[in-house]
């Protein structure tokens, strides 16, 4: 062993393409005395395309807590660890947190081996101007709590990326273009670095029809990126949500909308439909 003993390493491998595993990944994967896997099957099969023999324990979301305390007493023992995931990086939208976690209480060298991930793969390629980025993962399956954690980012100054299955793709989608508005932009990355790799540009009104015209635009694995709220025509939640309700209670949308943009200066669109949401809530 080259490295120093009771090391973890978290170690980034790839979404698709094998070929965009790093040199000094497949260097740590042999060196190390256990890799810790999420799927010993999956990632036995990676390990033998690489020619690499090190021995494979199983870490996963239902064994994560009492597998992290067996892998912690190997570490302090002086063995070293590399911890892998099914796919991308381990700990984004993937088990390896608690380990983490535990190494780093315990004092333990966490080293990350950086590596793909469908998170910044997609960022890389959006052409939104760089600026803040807000990683959600996965929302919430059902559609109530979807659209209630959505608005708590509708106003957010930032690109904001999430992780879908292909069978809500198209729910997600619906909800992002009424909770954000049909005329944000968002990325579509699917399958990326795969043989059907798809980025596709449009708004999130556009997503929609993309996604109804074809039904090979909805296989595969998602990663989406929706550009930031507008600057300045964002109403802010709480100030502007409070004089829109107050000025409902007496007038119709029409006219709250209207006094509204006299009293704060912001677009009529951003107003207006914000009003409809708040008079169909009450
Ligand atoms: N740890 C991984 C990473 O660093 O990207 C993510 C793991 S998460 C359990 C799996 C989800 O990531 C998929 O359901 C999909 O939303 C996204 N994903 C993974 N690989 C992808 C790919 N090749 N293209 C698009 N999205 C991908």
């Amino acid at each position: 062993m080259s490295q120093p003993a009771g090391t973890l390493y978290v170690i980034a491998t790839p979404i698709g393409n094998r070929d965009d595993i790093s040199a000094r990944a497949l260097r740590t994967l042999r060196e190390v005395d256990l890799i810790a896997a999420e799927d010993t099957r999956n990632s036995g099969s990676l390990m033998a395309h690489f020619g690499i023999h090190t021995a494979l324990a199983a870490l996963h979301e239902h064994n994560e807590r009492s597998a992290s305390r067996g892998l912690l007493e190997k570490l302090e023992s002086g063995l070293s660890v590399g911890l892998i995931s099914d796919a991308g990086t381990p700990g984004i939208s993937d088990p390896g947190a608690l380990l983490v976690d535990a190494a780093l209480a315990a004092g333990v060298r966490v080293v990350p081996i950086p590596g793909p991930s469908a998170l910044t793969a997609l960022l890389s390629v959006t052409g939104f101007a760089a600026g803040p980025a807000l990683f959600y993962g996965f929302l919430p399956p059902k559609n109530g709590p979807r659209e209630r954690a959505l608005e708590t980012l509708r106003t957010l100054q930032a690109t904001l990326v999430f992780y879908e299955a292909p069978h809500r793709i198209e729910a997600c989608m619906a909800a992002l273009a009424r909770v954000l508005g049909g005329e944000r932009q968002v990325v579509i990355g699917r399958e990326l670095t795969k043989l059907f790799e798809t980025v596709h540009r449009t708004t999130l009104a556009g997503a929609l029809e993309w996604l109804a015209e074809d039904p090979n635009h909805r296989r595969g694995e998602f990663v989406l990126a929706v550009e930031s709220a507008p600057a300045d025509d964002s109403p802010d939640a709480s100030s502007c949500d409070r004089l829109l309700k107050a000025l409902l209670e007496k007038l119709s949308v029409g006219d709250a909308v209207r006094v509204a943009m006299e009293a704060t200066g912001l677009g009529r669109k951003a107003l207006y439909e914000r009003a409809l949401v708040l008079s169909e809530r009450r």
